[in-house]
């Protein structure tokens, strides 16, 4: 049940909103590329210094970390936000489109940002009502999927006892909230390939050991390796999404190159391909005379969502929102997210606050939806003055 002091909290959420909404189309507007998050920094903190939080800046690059209740007793939650935009020329036409020709929030961070600034507001007040400490994460370099790592190399997961983050997503109307435990996102490799041949005149492909047929062949084998090799209730994605060769139309070159990305739900999948992509460009290569270089770059884990914190995370929303907005078994996408490199610290969940239909993300056209930003820190602060207690224990 929703006790009166929820109901306050609903309406210092409600009196927040439009100073929310002003600060996250005031991020919108000056947006700064992964690692170059200076000014998002500076304000974010400054924001946090103003409501008398201690904060921590400088943390992993740009990150800002700041603690709530220390003194409770209870589990410490850490909720995250990142604070990255993109390389996107903006074509959005409203006011608060961005100032930063060539850089643009195009993935909805600054709502994420403003979203947890606004939890530190309702939470700060109620410090005394936490359950256990808060901790709240203000990540940069997302994107570049660097931040995590550094961040968490810098201590912010050093007595974490569960993870949260949020994610606007279009698939999902405004304000509805949708998580899934388990698998959710994908991992993110990347392999390069450069098949070493023999170059010589075009008209004289004898004497060549031509890189281009091989590469040519490498492409075709590695489109059988999830059809074929792949157990298929297994998701798995290999794209070849960049192949060069050649300079001229009358020259075989020497060598000829290709890259790309492998994507998976699930760690054993990820191994599997690793090694079938390796031996399949091998393979092709040693058949043909070539030689084979090949560079296989782990990128972040699948993020998998902890099933106890998903099922909390669905009936703190069912309490915000109702059962009609929470969808507990999201499909789970083949993106990816350095939100996986938390979880290998503590128990996570990513979850996902519908922003509704729009342009994509990643393009742009896109926007937050800033009808979204109430449900996204009703939600966290919710989870965090619910905590992470037994859930016999739990009264919502
Ligand atoms: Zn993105
Ligand atoms: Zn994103």
């Amino acid at each position: 049940m929703i006790s009166s002091s929820t109901d306050a909290v609903s309406e210092h959420i409600r009196l927040l909103t439009p100073d929310l909404v002003t600060l996250r189309q005031h991020l919108h507007q000056n947006p700064e590329l992964s690692d170059c998050e200076e000014e998002t920094s500076r304000l974010v903190a400054e924001r946090l210094d103003r409501l008398g939080i201690r904060t921590r800046t400088g943390v992993g690059g740009f990150g800002v970390v700041a603690d709530l209740g220390d003194d409770r007793s209870g589990p410490r939650l850490a909720l995250r936000a990142d604070m990255d935009a993109l390389p996107i020329l903006e074509e959005n036409e409203f006011p608060y489109r961005s100032n930063n020709p060539g850089v643009m929030h195009a993935c909805g961070h600054d709502g994420h940002t403003a979203i947890l600034l606004g939890v530190a507001d309702v939470l700060h007040r109620r410090q005394g009502e936490l359950p256990g400490p808060v901790r709240l994460i203000f990540q940069p370099a997302e994107e570049t999927v660097g931040g995590a790592a550094r961040m968490c190399a810098d201590g912010v997961m050093e007595g974490v006892a569960g993870v949260v983050a949020l994610h606007g997503w279009l698939e999902l109307p405004a304000g509805h909230v949708g998580v899934r435990g388990g698998p959710s996102m994908a991992s993110a490799d990347t392999f390069d390939i450069t098949v070493v041949g023999r170059g010589a005149h075009a008209a004289c492909p004898h004497l060549a050991v031509d890189p281009i047929v091989i590469a040519s062949r490498i492409v075709l084998s590695l489109q059988s390796l999830v059809s074929r090799e792949i157990d298929p209730l297994e998701p798995a994605v290999v794209t070849v999404a960049r192949i060069n060769a050649g300079t001229a139309y009358n020259i075989i070159p020497a060598t000829a190159a290709i890259a790309g990305t492998v994507r998976t739900l699930n760690a054993s999948v990820r191994d599997q391909l690793e090694r079938a992509i390796r031996r399949v460009a091998e393979g092709e290569c040693a058949a043909s005379g070539a030689a084979c270089e090949l560079r296989y770059t782990r990128g972040v884990p699948p993020v998998v969502n902890d099933r106890a914190l998903a099922e909390l995370v669905a009936d703190v929303a069912t309490a915000c929102v109702g059962a009609d907005a929470v969808t507990d078994d999201l499909i789970p996408s083949m993106g990816a997210e350095d939100f996986a490199v938390y979880q290998a610290h503590a128990p996570g969940v990513m979850f996902r606050l519908g922003i509704g239909d729009g342009p994509s993300g990643h393009t742009s056209r896109f926007d937050f939806n800033d009808a979204a930003i109430p449900v996204g820190v009703e939600v966290m602060s919710r989870l965090c003055l619910q905590g992470l207690r037994p859930r016999s224990e739990t009264e919502i």
